[in-house]
């Protein structure tokens, strides 16, 4: 008899190397080890075509690729903002995706979309697939949108209903009104009602596969199960993490030459992110609290934010040409704050290789915005965290990592709602944090728990490791599938 053709499986990246990093992790994994055929199909460039390249032409040959055609945008505002472009890139481009879907020579098994092209779950439908939509930050912030979907249910028209302040999540997890991303705080602003609209379009998907690991977020892995026996809303598989190897960064730079000087386990490590910004005083109150722990570090230094915003829209991952070279951020640093620190800290402008340096010997703790791509490799390479989110959800998964994983310590001022809010935390509480994780009490217990979480991490993907097992799981439902339609 003929072996089983593999599976055809569609997954769909919305525009943005920083979604499309970890969606590409998971179509190789289904290709090497799952037995399924994938196809990872991309938008034209809105911006940043390089890093775009540089992450489909690392695939392997048994993941296919495709790109939807660009579609006109200029009808929008010259303000329209990322979110709101991705949207509507997405939504204008289902015409195309539907053509590419039916043209496609094999039976196709499942479309995955992520979580930004929740629009394409529908077009599975019509074509009677299965959707998995993809997501690419934590199991608890899709509790969030599930928690909000869910207490609208039952809602009359324009009857406005509020999340209990504090929001209790998953693991013991207390969410006061204040860590609440933005977006899901004030119901009657039209953002609201766009995150309301794509949750509810989340029901029609046969299941969520999330960029985490069982052992991180374990109760709210069994909380999705039980909304999923409850009917309420789809099931959750943690299947990752899927994170950049370092093999994917350069391996020379200024900064890994300095950490092969240092101690082992001496230095802290800190950076927003790739869009993160402070402002030029919390930049100052951020120099003067490292200056004041007496330990070492290395700072990724941007330049400081003049407009309140504390994250550069647009900017992404891995795109050296965006960022504008002529501005140098040291020079916002303190008067003689390099000199002091000579020896024993390093500022280095704009960028860092990341994984490299998190996983050097010589780093010893992370001050970090808690972005999720971060935080997963933080995590995978034992680190502990500083928590000092910034934006989006974030602060939820500060809250997450402190309370529910244990393995960050936040400055004791997030207790007050005004640095939630973003009002600038002074160098005291800085210094003390950095103190408390590199020598105190409660920093022993989460470098302890960092390197538990590394270990199992590590496992995951071995024979009997967790997400090797969900995945094969989801993987079997999509062969079962196959083999009846042909
Ligand atoms: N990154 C890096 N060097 C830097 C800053 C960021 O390599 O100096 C990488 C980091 O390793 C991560 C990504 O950029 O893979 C940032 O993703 P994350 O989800 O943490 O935050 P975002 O940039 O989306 O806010």
């Amino acid at each position: 008899a003929d072996a089983p053709r593999p599976p055809r499986v569609v997954l769909l990246a919305s525009p943005g190397a920083g979604h499309l990093i970890p969606l590409a992790g998971l179509a190789r994994r289904l290709a090497d080890h799952h037995g399924v055929a994938p196809t990872l199909v991309t938008f034209a460039d809105l911006e940043h075509p390089d890093a775009r390249s540089a992450v489909l032409s690392s695939l392997p040959a048994s993941v296919a690729t495709a790109t939807l055609p660009a579609v006109p945008l200029d009808d929008l505002p010259a303000d329209a903002g990322l979110e709101r472009t991705l949207f509507e890139v997405v939504h204008r481009s289902l015409p195309n995706l539907r053509a590419l879907l039916r043209s496609a020579p094999a039976p196709l098994a499942a479309l995955v979309p992520d979580f930004f092209c929740a629009a394409a779950l529908p077009v599975a439908a019509e074509l009677g697939v299965p959707g998995y939509v993809f997501v690419p930050t934590s199991l608890a912030a899709l509790s969030l949108m599930r928690r909000t979907v869910e207490l609208h249910d039952g809602a009359a028209a324009g009857e406005q209903r509020v999340l209990p302040d504090p929001l209790e999540l998953p693991g013991g997890v207390s969410l006061r009104n204040a860590e609440v991303p933005r977006g899901f705080r004030d119901s009657t602003a039209p953002v609201y009602g766009q995150l309301l609209a794509t949750g509810r379009l989340y029901r029609l998907a046969a299941g969520f596969l999330a960029n985490t690991f069982y052992e991180l977020e374990p109760a709210a892995v069994e909380e999705f199960k039980k909304a999923a026996e409850r009917g309420t809303f789809p099931p959750a598989y943690p299947v990752g993490p899927f994170v950049r190897s370092s093999s994917d960064e350069a391996g020379e730079s200024a900064c890994l030459e300095w950490l092969d000087l240092q101690p082992a386990g001496s230095v802290v490590f800190v950076s927003f992110g790739s869009a993160g910004m402070l402002s030029v005083e919390q930049t100052r109150e951020l120099a003067a609290g490292l200056e004041m722990s007496g330990h070492r570090f290395l700072w990724v230094v941007r330049m400081p934010s003049f407009n309140g915003e504390s994250f550069a829209f647009g900017k992404g991952a891995g795109d050296e040409d965006d960022r504008r070279v002529d501005d140098d951020p040291l020079a916002w640093l303190p008067d003689g704050f390099l000199e002091r620190t000579s020896g024993r800290g390093l500022a280095v402008a704009a960028w860092a290789p990341q994984v490299r340096v998190l996983s050097h010997p010589a780093t010893a703790a992370f001050v970090s915005h808690c972005g999720w791509n971060s935080t997963l490799e933080s995590v995978a390479a034992g680190v502990p965290m500083i928590a000092w989110p910034l934006h989006a959800e974030q602060s939820l998964n500060a809250v997450v990592l402190e309370e529910s994983v244990g393995v960050a310590v936040r400055p004791r001022s997030w207790e007050e709602d005004d640095v939630v809010g973003g009002a600038v935390m002074r160098r005291g509480e800085i210094a003390a944090a950095v103190r408390e994780v590199m020598e105190g009490e409660k920093g022993r217990v989460v470098r302890r728990r960092a390197r538990e979480l590394k270990l199992a991490a590590g496992r995951v993907w071995s024979p009997e490791g967790s997400s090797r097992r969900v995945l094969e799981e989801v993987a079997g439902k999509w062969k079962a599938a196959a083999t009846t339609h042909k």
